[in-house]
């Protein structure tokens, strides 16, 4: 017969706050589900401590680690190496072992364009996102990549707004406008997806009234939304109401796991099993 094997594999989320991280409950369901002896923690880190946190990570053999506010970015300084796609962002939200090697992706962006291939391909869109922060950044590289037409970016901030506009410029070569975003913002008519990359609407800002002109949403434009708790966000509501078709925050979180998942695992999940799981704990 078989040895007894009380030993499971580890993965992890490092963030600060981490505590309404909804992460772990996915995942754990996934493994599951897939029949994995597997473990996903939520462990709070302070960035003072991010550096032995890692060689924590190391010492123990973690299989793999996602990173959250606010490690993103400091995190790439401990590593072995980072992706094509996480080196042009400068940020990294998994950590995936390579042998000995603890190797940086950046999976946000991909999970954004993976849920948006559920009702469109990126492909020749033209996009309207607002936001320019790391979320932005990831997005913004990956829709570029996925053969977008062209991206227009809206920010409050001008410098954080134009640093991204020419990043995406530079790294990617196809065309884009910054927009400093004063007042209700007035959607272009030609405009194919609308994505909210702010964290405008996030818990507990759950009535945040999001500012643009909601007479310019046309039924033809895809609005889709970063935040995932809780999903249904002021956008997302006025949106239904013009009669566009809406993305949630859940998809991209569901599918940056799926690609988690597989690059930990190499096996894949069922997106339906994590999606249902975030729906128990936000009771949707
Ligand atoms: P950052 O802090 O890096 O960026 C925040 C962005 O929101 C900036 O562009 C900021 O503008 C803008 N913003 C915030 N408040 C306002 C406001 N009141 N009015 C106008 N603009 C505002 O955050 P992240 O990019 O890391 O995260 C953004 C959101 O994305 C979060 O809510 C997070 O939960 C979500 N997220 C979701 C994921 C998912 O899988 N669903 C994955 C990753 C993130 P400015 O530059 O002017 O400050």
């Amino acid at each position: 017969s078989e040895p007894l094997n009380f030993k499971q594999e580890l993965t992890c989320v490092f963030g600060q706050p981490i505590a309404e991280n909804p992460s772990q409950c996915m995942m754990e369901a996934a493994y599951k589900d897939c029949g994995l002896e597997w473990r996903y923690q939520t462990i709070e880190v302070a960035p003072e401590n991010l550096e032995q946190a890692i060689g924590g990570l190391r010492a123990m053999g973690f299989r793999g680690a996602n990173l959250t506010i606010p490690h993103k970015v400091a995190v790439i300084q401990y590593l072995d190496g980072v992706s094509d796609a996480a080196a042009m962002m400068g940020a990294v939200n998994c950590i995936v072992r390579k042998d000995d090697q603890l190797i940086g992706e950046n999976t946000d962006g991909k999970g954004f364009v993976q849920s948006l291939k559920e009702l469109t391909d990126p492909q020749g869109k033209k996009i309207l996102m607002f936001g320019a922060g790391g979320a932005a950044r990831a997005i913004g590289v990956e829709t570029a990549l996925s053969g977008a037409a062209e991206i227009t970016i809206v920010n409050r901030s001008t410098q954080r707004g134009e640093e991204l506009a020419e990043l995406l410029k530079e790294k990617t070569g196809i065309p884009v406008t910054f927009v400093p975003w004063e007042g209700n913002y007035s959607v272009p008519e030609d405009v194919d997806v609308v994505i909210n990359a702010t964290s405008i609407g996030l818990f507990p800002d759950v009535d945040a009234v999001f500012p643009i002109d909601y007479s310019s949403l046309k039924p033809n434009m895809i609005v889709s939304d970063v935040i995932p708790n809780p999903p249904q966000t002021h956008l997302l509501r006025e949106a239904a109401k013009a009669g566009c078709p809406t993305l949630d925050g859940l998809g991209m979180l569901v599918n940056q796991g799926v690609i988690g998942f597989k690059l930990w695992t190499g096996v894949d999940p069922d997106p339906r099993v994590m999606r249902a799981a975030l729906e128990e704990v936000f009771g949707v």
